[in-house]
Protein backbone atom coordinates (compact mmCIF):
# COMPACT_ATOMS: atom_id res chain seq x y z
CA UNK A 1 0.00 0.00 0.00
CA UNK A 2 1.29 3.34 -0.73
CA UNK A 3 0.59 6.28 1.46
CA UNK A 4 1.78 9.84 1.43
CA UNK A 5 1.34 13.16 2.86
CA UNK A 6 1.04 15.94 0.69
CA UNK A 7 2.06 19.79 1.97
CA UNK A 8 4.59 22.32 0.28
CA UNK A 9 7.70 21.67 3.45
CA UNK A 10 7.68 19.01 5.54
CA UNK A 11 11.10 18.54 6.40
CA UNK A 12 10.07 17.92 10.09
CA UNK A 13 6.82 16.02 9.63
CA UNK A 14 6.31 12.75 12.54
CA UNK A 15 3.69 11.45 10.14
CA UNK A 16 5.71 8.66 8.33
CA UNK A 17 7.37 7.83 11.69
CA UNK A 18 3.23 7.38 13.21
CA UNK A 19 2.44 5.65 10.02
CA UNK A 20 4.90 3.41 9.21
CA UNK A 21 5.03 2.42 13.23
CA UNK A 22 0.88 1.67 12.14
CA UNK A 23 1.51 -0.42 9.37
CA UNK A 24 4.21 -2.72 10.91
CA UNK A 25 1.68 -3.43 13.93
CA UNK A 26 -1.41 -3.73 10.96
CA UNK A 27 1.50 -6.45 9.61
CA UNK A 28 0.58 -4.23 5.98
CA UNK A 29 3.39 -4.11 3.79
CA UNK A 30 3.74 -0.01 2.66
CA UNK A 31 5.51 2.88 2.05
CA UNK A 32 4.28 6.64 3.77
CA UNK A 33 6.57 9.24 1.76
CA UNK A 34 6.93 12.99 2.15
CA UNK A 35 4.94 14.71 -0.83
CA UNK A 36 6.47 18.19 -1.42
CA UNK A 37 4.51 20.30 -3.90
CA UNK A 38 5.01 23.84 -5.00
CA UNK A 39 1.62 25.66 -5.57
CA UNK A 40 1.93 26.23 -8.95
CA UNK A 41 2.19 22.23 -9.11
CA UNK A 42 -1.13 20.74 -7.21
CA UNK A 43 -3.43 20.63 -10.17
CA UNK A 44 -0.95 18.76 -12.12
CA UNK A 45 -0.28 16.31 -9.11
CA UNK A 46 -4.38 16.01 -8.16
CA UNK A 47 -4.19 14.62 -11.44
CA UNK A 48 -1.40 12.34 -11.21
CA UNK A 49 -2.98 11.31 -7.95
CA UNK A 50 -6.44 9.82 -9.64
CA UNK A 51 -4.22 7.94 -11.95
CA UNK A 52 -3.05 5.52 -9.24
CA UNK A 53 0.05 7.33 -7.67
CA UNK A 54 -0.79 6.75 -4.38
CA UNK A 55 -3.54 4.46 -2.43
CA UNK A 56 -3.88 7.75 -0.09
CA UNK A 57 -2.70 10.41 1.53
CA UNK A 58 -2.73 13.26 4.01
CA UNK A 59 -2.95 16.81 3.54
CA UNK A 60 -1.49 19.26 5.35
CA UNK A 61 -0.81 22.84 5.17
CA UNK A 62 -1.28 24.72 3.15
CA UNK A 63 -3.22 22.28 1.10
CA UNK A 64 -6.33 21.47 3.48
CA UNK A 65 -8.86 23.56 1.26
CA UNK A 66 -6.75 23.85 -2.10
CA UNK A 67 -7.47 20.05 -3.05
CA UNK A 68 -10.99 20.07 -2.26
CA UNK A 69 -12.13 21.09 -6.22
CA UNK A 70 -10.28 17.92 -7.07
CA UNK A 71 -12.28 15.63 -5.17
CA UNK A 72 -15.05 13.19 -6.46
CA UNK A 73 -16.65 12.75 -3.05
CA UNK A 74 -16.48 14.23 0.67
CA UNK A 75 -17.27 12.81 4.15
CA UNK A 76 -20.22 14.42 5.68
CA UNK A 77 -17.43 15.43 8.27
CA UNK A 78 -15.00 17.36 5.90
CA UNK A 79 -18.06 18.79 3.85
CA UNK A 80 -19.35 20.62 6.94
CA UNK A 81 -15.69 21.44 8.44
CA UNK A 82 -14.65 22.61 4.99
CA UNK A 83 -11.23 20.83 4.62
CA UNK A 84 -9.47 17.76 3.82
CA UNK A 85 -6.96 15.81 6.07
CA UNK A 86 -7.41 12.50 4.34
CA UNK A 87 -7.95 11.11 0.51
CA UNK A 88 -8.87 7.83 -0.02
CA UNK A 89 -8.29 6.90 -3.89
CA UNK A 90 -11.00 4.09 -4.98
CA UNK A 91 -9.67 3.13 -8.60
CA UNK A 92 -10.17 6.82 -10.17
CA UNK A 93 -12.22 8.03 -7.76
CA UNK A 94 -10.49 10.73 -4.76
CA UNK A 95 -12.94 10.63 -1.65
CA UNK A 96 -12.34 13.51 0.76
CA UNK A 97 -12.22 13.43 4.65
CA UNK A 98 -11.29 15.19 7.55
CA UNK A 99 -9.78 12.82 10.61
CA UNK A 100 -8.42 15.96 12.73
CA UNK A 101 -12.22 15.99 13.99
CA UNK A 102 -11.18 12.77 15.68
CA UNK A 103 -8.25 13.43 16.58
CA UNK A 104 -9.71 16.09 18.48
CA UNK A 105 -12.07 14.06 20.58
CA UNK A 106 -9.58 11.47 20.90
CA UNK A 107 -6.87 14.14 22.27
CA UNK A 108 -10.01 15.20 24.68
CA UNK A 109 -10.32 11.64 25.74
CA UNK A 110 -7.36 10.91 26.15
CA UNK A 111 -6.85 13.01 28.74
CA UNK A 112 -10.12 12.60 30.30
CA UNK A 113 -11.40 16.02 29.46
CA UNK A 114 -15.44 15.40 28.55
CA UNK A 115 -16.44 18.07 25.75
CA UNK A 116 -20.45 17.07 27.01
CA UNK A 117 -21.56 19.87 29.36
CA UNK A 118 -18.43 21.59 29.83
CA UNK A 119 -17.08 25.30 29.00
CA UNK A 120 -14.52 25.47 25.98
CA UNK A 121 -12.65 28.82 24.67
CA UNK A 122 -10.98 28.06 21.66
CA UNK A 123 -8.03 30.56 20.61
CA UNK A 124 -7.47 30.97 16.77
CA UNK A 125 -10.04 30.60 13.98
CA UNK A 126 -8.08 28.99 11.35
CA UNK A 127 -7.89 25.55 9.64
CA UNK A 128 -7.94 23.16 12.66
CA UNK A 129 -10.46 25.20 14.93
CA UNK A 130 -13.17 24.31 12.24
CA UNK A 131 -12.59 20.76 13.27
CA UNK A 132 -12.24 21.40 17.00
CA UNK A 133 -15.71 23.37 17.02
CA UNK A 134 -17.37 20.92 15.22
CA UNK A 135 -16.78 18.48 17.67
CA UNK A 136 -17.38 19.99 20.38
CA UNK A 137 -20.49 21.32 19.21
CA UNK A 138 -21.34 18.12 18.12
CA UNK A 139 -20.29 16.35 21.63
CA UNK A 140 -22.69 18.50 23.72
CA UNK A 141 -20.03 21.43 24.72
CA UNK A 142 -22.21 23.95 27.36
CA UNK A 143 -20.64 26.79 25.46
CA UNK A 144 -18.05 27.91 23.10
CA UNK A 145 -15.95 31.53 23.22
CA UNK A 146 -13.83 31.66 20.17
CA UNK A 147 -11.34 34.04 20.35
CA UNK A 148 -9.69 35.71 16.80
CA UNK A 149 -7.49 38.81 16.37
CA UNK A 150 -10.70 39.50 13.65
CA UNK A 151 -13.59 38.45 15.61
CA UNK A 152 -15.80 39.81 12.48
CA UNK A 153 -14.33 37.79 9.88
CA UNK A 154 -14.64 35.19 12.45
CA UNK A 155 -18.27 35.21 13.28
CA UNK A 156 -18.89 34.99 9.14
CA UNK A 157 -16.02 31.88 8.83
CA UNK A 158 -17.81 30.00 11.47
CA UNK A 159 -21.64 30.83 11.12
CA UNK A 160 -23.63 27.50 11.64
CA UNK A 161 -21.02 25.48 12.31
CA UNK A 162 -21.97 25.09 15.80
CA UNK A 163 -25.74 24.30 15.82
CA UNK A 164 -26.30 23.09 19.05
CA UNK A 165 -23.93 25.04 21.30
CA UNK A 166 -24.10 28.41 21.40
CA UNK A 167 -20.91 30.04 20.52
CA UNK A 168 -19.59 33.66 20.91
CA UNK A 169 -16.97 35.19 18.96
CA UNK A 170 -14.44 37.74 20.79
CA UNK A 171 -11.30 39.09 20.72
CA UNK A 172 -8.08 39.22 22.91
CA UNK A 173 -9.76 41.57 25.38
CA UNK A 174 -12.66 39.67 26.01
CA UNK A 175 -10.86 36.95 27.65
CA UNK A 176 -12.36 35.23 30.48
CA UNK A 177 -11.26 31.37 31.11
CA UNK A 178 -12.47 31.33 34.36
CA UNK A 179 -13.81 27.40 35.01
CA UNK A 180 -13.33 27.31 31.16
CA UNK A 181 -11.09 24.49 29.14
CA UNK A 182 -8.68 26.40 27.11
CA UNK A 183 -7.94 24.88 23.59
CA UNK A 184 -5.67 26.71 21.36
CA UNK A 185 -5.32 26.21 17.95
CA UNK A 186 -3.02 28.95 17.14
CA UNK A 187 0.77 28.26 16.32
CA UNK A 188 2.08 30.52 18.47
CA UNK A 189 4.68 29.15 21.01
CA UNK A 190 5.15 26.78 18.15
CA UNK A 191 8.97 25.50 17.60
CA UNK A 192 11.23 27.46 16.72
CA UNK A 193 9.66 30.78 18.66
CA UNK A 194 8.54 28.28 21.84
CA UNK A 195 9.11 31.41 23.89
CA UNK A 196 5.73 32.93 23.27
CA UNK A 197 2.35 32.14 24.29
CA UNK A 198 -0.83 33.22 22.63
CA UNK A 199 -1.77 34.90 26.27
CA UNK A 200 -0.65 36.31 29.53
CA UNK A 201 0.24 33.63 32.08
CA UNK A 202 -2.15 35.52 34.62
CA UNK A 203 -5.12 34.89 32.22
CA UNK A 204 -5.38 31.68 33.36
CA UNK A 205 -5.86 31.96 36.56
CA UNK A 206 -9.26 30.59 37.59
CA UNK A 207 -8.93 28.17 33.87
CA UNK A 208 -10.21 24.28 34.42
CA UNK A 209 -7.49 22.54 31.59
CA UNK A 210 -5.68 23.93 28.73
CA UNK A 211 -5.00 21.67 25.38
CA UNK A 212 -2.83 22.79 23.44
CA UNK A 213 -3.07 21.36 19.79
CA UNK A 214 0.71 22.29 19.46
CA UNK A 215 3.09 19.23 20.09
CA UNK A 216 6.62 20.72 19.04
CA UNK A 217 8.24 21.66 21.82
CA UNK A 218 6.43 19.30 24.00
CA UNK A 219 5.34 21.53 26.37
CA UNK A 220 4.87 24.73 24.76
CA UNK A 221 4.90 28.18 27.23
CA UNK A 222 1.37 28.21 27.48
CA UNK A 223 1.13 24.60 28.90
CA UNK A 224 3.78 25.50 31.19
CA UNK A 225 2.44 28.75 32.10
CA UNK A 226 -1.08 26.90 33.11
CA UNK A 227 1.26 24.08 34.91
CA UNK A 228 2.61 26.55 37.08
CA UNK A 229 -0.36 27.91 38.56
CA UNK A 230 -1.46 24.00 38.99
CA UNK A 231 -3.95 24.00 35.87
CA UNK A 232 -3.41 20.77 33.88
CA UNK A 233 -2.50 21.21 30.37
CA UNK A 234 -2.06 18.76 27.33
CA UNK A 235 0.06 19.02 24.02
CA UNK A 236 -1.35 17.96 20.53
CA UNK A 237 0.85 14.69 19.97
CA UNK A 238 -2.01 12.43 20.71
CA UNK A 239 -4.05 14.21 18.39
CA UNK A 240 -1.69 14.11 15.57
CA UNK A 241 -1.71 9.95 16.34
CA UNK A 242 -5.01 9.76 16.64
CA UNK A 243 -6.03 11.43 13.17
CA UNK A 244 -3.39 9.58 11.72
CA UNK A 245 -4.48 6.19 13.04
CA UNK A 246 -8.37 7.26 11.72
CA UNK A 247 -6.73 7.76 8.25
CA UNK A 248 -5.43 4.45 8.50
CA UNK A 249 -8.63 2.74 9.47
CA UNK A 250 -10.20 4.53 6.47
CA UNK A 251 -7.44 3.24 3.77
CA UNK A 252 -7.65 0.06 5.23
CA UNK A 253 -11.49 0.07 5.80
CA UNK A 254 -11.03 -1.68 9.01
CA UNK A 255 -11.69 -0.67 12.72
CA UNK A 256 -8.43 -0.71 14.81
CA UNK A 257 -7.93 -0.75 18.76
CA UNK A 258 -7.43 2.34 20.29
CA UNK A 259 -4.61 0.65 22.37
CA UNK A 260 -2.49 1.16 18.92
CA UNK A 261 -2.80 4.94 18.95
CA UNK A 262 -1.92 4.44 22.90
CA UNK A 263 0.58 2.54 22.02
CA UNK A 264 2.28 4.85 19.26
CA UNK A 265 2.02 7.79 21.23
CA UNK A 266 3.96 6.37 24.22
CA UNK A 267 6.77 4.99 21.90
CA UNK A 268 7.03 8.95 20.80
CA UNK A 269 6.63 10.69 23.30
CA UNK A 270 8.59 8.06 25.38
CA UNK A 271 6.11 9.02 28.46
CA UNK A 272 6.08 6.19 30.80
CA UNK A 273 2.32 4.69 31.13
CA UNK A 274 1.00 2.21 33.40
CA UNK A 275 -0.51 -1.13 31.96
CA UNK A 276 -3.63 -1.84 33.76
CA UNK A 277 -5.71 -4.52 34.11
CA UNK A 278 -9.21 -5.34 34.47
CA UNK A 279 -11.39 -8.37 34.16
CA UNK A 280 -13.87 -10.31 36.48
CA UNK A 281 -12.45 -12.31 39.39
CA UNK A 282 -10.78 -15.06 38.84
CA UNK A 283 -10.34 -14.30 35.01
CA UNK A 284 -6.28 -14.41 35.36
CA UNK A 285 -5.29 -10.87 35.84
CA UNK A 286 -2.97 -11.52 39.27
CA UNK A 287 -1.31 -14.28 37.06
CA UNK A 288 -0.65 -12.54 33.73
CA UNK A 289 0.37 -9.17 35.09
CA UNK A 290 2.91 -10.39 37.41
CA UNK A 291 4.01 -12.13 33.76
CA UNK A 292 3.86 -9.21 32.32
CA UNK A 293 5.66 -7.03 34.71
CA UNK A 294 8.57 -9.40 34.94
CA UNK A 295 8.70 -9.33 30.92
CA UNK A 296 8.43 -5.61 30.21
CA UNK A 297 10.92 -5.00 33.72
CA UNK A 298 8.17 -3.09 34.97
CA UNK A 299 7.08 -2.47 38.56
CA UNK A 300 3.74 -4.51 39.91
CA UNK A 301 1.31 -3.16 41.59
CA UNK A 302 -1.66 -4.88 42.66
CA UNK A 303 -4.70 -3.11 43.82
CA UNK A 304 -6.67 -5.86 46.20
CA UNK A 305 -3.23 -7.07 47.75
CA UNK A 306 -2.50 -3.63 48.49
CA UNK A 307 -5.64 -3.65 50.07
CA UNK A 308 -5.15 -6.54 51.91
CA UNK A 309 -2.14 -5.01 53.51
CA UNK A 310 -3.52 -2.04 54.40
CA UNK A 311 -6.53 -2.78 55.55
CA UNK A 312 -7.45 -6.36 55.97
CA UNK A 313 -9.29 -9.36 54.38
CA UNK A 314 -11.32 -8.45 51.65
CA UNK A 315 -14.28 -10.63 52.21
CA UNK A 316 -14.11 -9.05 56.10
CA UNK A 317 -14.13 -5.43 54.81
CA UNK A 318 -16.78 -6.89 52.17
CA UNK A 319 -19.00 -8.36 54.90
CA UNK A 320 -18.64 -5.14 57.16
CA UNK A 321 -19.76 -3.03 54.24
CA UNK A 322 -19.46 -3.03 50.19
CA UNK A 323 -19.83 0.93 50.19
CA UNK A 324 -16.86 1.40 52.89
CA UNK A 325 -14.42 -1.14 50.37
CA UNK A 326 -15.45 0.57 47.53
CA UNK A 327 -14.27 4.07 49.47
CA UNK A 328 -11.21 2.09 50.22
CA UNK A 329 -10.74 0.72 46.73
CA UNK A 330 -11.31 4.34 44.83
CA UNK A 331 -8.44 5.83 47.05
CA UNK A 332 -6.15 2.88 46.12
CA UNK A 333 -7.03 3.70 42.15
CA UNK A 334 -5.90 7.14 42.80
CA UNK A 335 -2.53 5.92 44.51
CA UNK A 336 -2.25 3.26 41.30
CA UNK A 337 -3.06 6.01 38.74
CA UNK A 338 0.09 8.41 40.23
CA UNK A 339 2.40 5.28 39.48
CA UNK A 340 4.21 5.03 36.09
CA UNK A 341 5.68 2.20 34.26
CA UNK A 342 3.90 0.10 36.57
CA UNK A 343 1.39 -3.17 35.47
CA UNK A 344 -1.52 -2.48 37.58
CA UNK A 345 -3.97 -5.27 38.40
CA UNK A 346 -7.35 -4.24 39.53
CA UNK A 347 -10.00 -5.86 41.45
CA UNK A 348 -12.84 -6.78 39.60
CA UNK A 349 -15.41 -4.09 40.94
CA UNK A 350 -13.29 -1.16 39.91
CA UNK A 351 -15.21 -0.46 36.72
CA UNK A 352 -18.13 -0.04 38.94
CA UNK A 353 -16.91 3.72 39.55
CA UNK A 354 -16.52 6.04 36.84
CA UNK A 355 -13.78 8.09 38.48
CA UNK A 356 -11.68 5.02 39.53
CA UNK A 357 -11.63 4.43 35.44
CA UNK A 358 -10.77 8.19 34.93
CA UNK A 359 -8.01 8.19 37.20
CA UNK A 360 -6.43 5.22 35.64
CA UNK A 361 -7.08 5.94 32.07
CA UNK A 362 -5.66 9.24 32.61
CA UNK A 363 -1.99 7.10 33.11
CA UNK A 364 -2.27 3.83 31.84
CA UNK A 365 -3.57 2.24 28.72
CA UNK A 366 -6.85 -0.54 30.04
CA UNK A 367 -6.62 -4.21 28.81
CA UNK A 368 -9.83 -5.92 29.74
CA UNK A 369 -8.69 -9.45 30.28
CA UNK A 370 -11.73 -11.61 28.82
CA UNK A 371 -11.83 -15.18 30.20
CA UNK A 372 -15.57 -16.68 29.33
CA UNK A 373 -17.76 -17.28 32.57
CA UNK A 374 -17.85 -20.63 32.14
CA UNK A 375 -14.00 -21.31 31.80
CA UNK A 376 -13.70 -19.07 35.39
CA UNK A 377 -17.05 -21.59 36.23
CA UNK A 378 -14.83 -24.46 35.68
CA UNK A 379 -11.63 -23.32 37.27
CA UNK A 380 -12.87 -22.12 40.74
CA UNK A 381 -12.88 -24.90 42.38
CA UNK A 382 -9.10 -24.66 42.22
CA UNK A 383 -8.62 -21.30 43.38
CA UNK A 384 -9.03 -20.10 46.76
CA UNK A 385 -11.50 -17.86 46.13
CA UNK A 386 -13.84 -18.01 48.89
CA UNK A 387 -16.68 -15.21 47.61
CA UNK A 388 -16.87 -17.46 43.91
CA UNK A 389 -17.07 -20.65 45.95
CA UNK A 390 -19.88 -19.80 47.99
CA UNK A 391 -22.25 -19.08 45.45
CA UNK A 392 -21.26 -19.65 41.90
CA UNK A 393 -24.50 -18.37 40.19
CA UNK A 394 -23.43 -14.88 41.68
CA UNK A 395 -20.67 -15.43 39.07
CA UNK A 396 -22.78 -15.35 35.82
CA UNK A 397 -25.01 -12.38 37.40
CA UNK A 398 -21.58 -10.32 38.24
CA UNK A 399 -20.40 -11.50 34.75
CA UNK A 400 -23.83 -9.94 32.96
CA UNK A 401 -23.84 -7.08 35.36
CA UNK A 402 -20.25 -5.62 34.57
CA UNK A 403 -19.45 -7.60 31.24
CA UNK A 404 -20.15 -3.84 29.43
CA UNK A 405 -18.60 -1.70 31.77
CA UNK A 406 -15.51 -3.91 31.02
CA UNK A 407 -15.83 -3.18 27.34
CA UNK A 408 -16.62 0.09 27.72
CA UNK A 409 -13.50 1.20 29.57
CA UNK A 410 -10.98 -1.03 27.75
CA UNK A 411 -8.64 0.47 25.37
CA UNK A 412 -8.15 -3.27 24.40
CA UNK A 413 -10.13 -6.59 24.73
CA UNK A 414 -7.66 -9.65 24.95
CA UNK A 415 -9.39 -13.04 25.56
CA UNK A 416 -8.33 -15.33 27.84
CA UNK A 417 -9.32 -18.41 26.13
CA UNK A 418 -6.24 -20.37 26.53
CA UNK A 419 -3.84 -20.33 28.88
CA UNK A 420 -1.94 -17.29 30.79
CA UNK A 421 0.64 -17.36 28.60
CA UNK A 422 -1.20 -17.12 25.43
CA UNK A 423 -2.90 -13.94 27.46
CA UNK A 424 0.49 -12.10 28.04
CA UNK A 425 1.36 -12.70 25.08
CA UNK A 426 -1.40 -11.16 22.94
CA UNK A 427 -1.17 -8.07 25.63
CA UNK A 428 2.36 -7.80 24.59
CA UNK A 429 1.98 -7.52 21.39
CA UNK A 430 -0.97 -4.56 21.56
CA UNK A 431 1.28 -2.41 24.34
CA UNK A 432 4.24 -2.83 22.42
CA UNK A 433 2.19 -2.18 18.87
CA UNK A 434 4.39 -5.69 17.03
CA UNK A 435 3.08 -8.59 15.72
P1 LIG B 1 -3.98 28.20 10.53
O1 LIG B 1 -5.09 27.84 9.60
O2 LIG B 1 -2.88 29.02 10.05
O3 LIG B 1 -4.76 28.91 11.72
C1 LIG B 1 -4.27 29.29 12.92
C2 LIG B 1 -5.07 30.49 13.43
O4 LIG B 1 -4.32 30.97 14.52
C3 LIG B 1 -5.12 31.66 12.46
O5 LIG B 1 -6.24 31.58 11.62
C4 LIG B 1 -5.20 32.84 13.39
O6 LIG B 1 -6.55 33.06 13.83
C5 LIG B 1 -4.40 32.37 14.60
N1 LIG B 1 -3.04 32.93 14.53
C6 LIG B 1 -2.10 32.74 13.58
N2 LIG B 1 -0.98 33.43 13.86
C7 LIG B 1 -1.22 34.07 15.02
C8 LIG B 1 -0.46 34.97 15.84
N3 LIG B 1 0.77 35.31 15.51
N4 LIG B 1 -1.04 35.43 16.96
C9 LIG B 1 -2.30 35.07 17.30
N5 LIG B 1 -3.05 34.25 16.56
C10 LIG B 1 -2.54 33.76 15.45
O7 LIG B 1 -3.32 26.93 11.15
P2 LIG B 1 -4.02 25.57 11.56
O8 LIG B 1 -3.94 24.60 10.47
O9 LIG B 1 -5.36 25.88 12.15
O10 LIG B 1 -3.03 25.05 12.70
C11 LIG B 1 -2.90 25.74 13.89
C12 LIG B 1 -2.01 25.02 14.90
O11 LIG B 1 -2.58 23.77 15.23
C13 LIG B 1 -0.60 24.71 14.35
O12 LIG B 1 0.31 24.88 15.39
C14 LIG B 1 -0.70 23.25 13.96
O13 LIG B 1 0.55 22.59 14.04
C15 LIG B 1 -1.65 22.73 15.03
N6 LIG B 1 -2.37 21.53 14.60
C16 LIG B 1 -2.12 20.39 15.27
C17 LIG B 1 -2.75 19.24 14.92
C18 LIG B 1 -2.47 17.98 15.70
O14 LIG B 1 -2.76 16.89 15.20
N7 LIG B 1 -1.95 18.08 16.90
C19 LIG B 1 -3.67 19.21 13.86
C20 LIG B 1 -3.92 20.42 13.19
C21 LIG B 1 -3.26 21.58 13.57
P3 LIG B 1 -7.14 34.55 13.97
O15 LIG B 1 -6.68 35.27 12.75
O16 LIG B 1 -8.59 34.27 13.99
O17 LIG B 1 -6.63 35.14 15.22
Amino acid sequence: MKLGLLGEKLSHSLSPKIHQMALSALGIAGSYELIEVARENLPEFMHTLKGGTFDGINVTIPYKKAVMPYLDDLSEGAKRIGAVNTILREDSRLIGYNTDYDGFGALLDANVVPASGENFTVLGAGGAAHGVLAYLSDHGAKSITLVSRSPKKAEDDFLGLTANTRMTVVGYDGLNLTDRVLVNTTPVGMHPNADVSPIPSDALLGCKAVVDLIYNPSKTKLMLDAESLGVPAANGLYMLVAQAIKAEEIWQSRSIDVCLTRSIHRRISGEQQNLVIIGMPGSGKTTVGRMLAERLKMEYFDMDAYIEQEHGSISDLFEKSEAHFREIESETAKLAARKSNTVICTGGGVVKRADNMKHLAKTGCIFFLDRPVERIFSDVDETSRPLLQKDKTALFRLYDERIELYKAYAHCIIANDKDAETAANRILEKWQGER
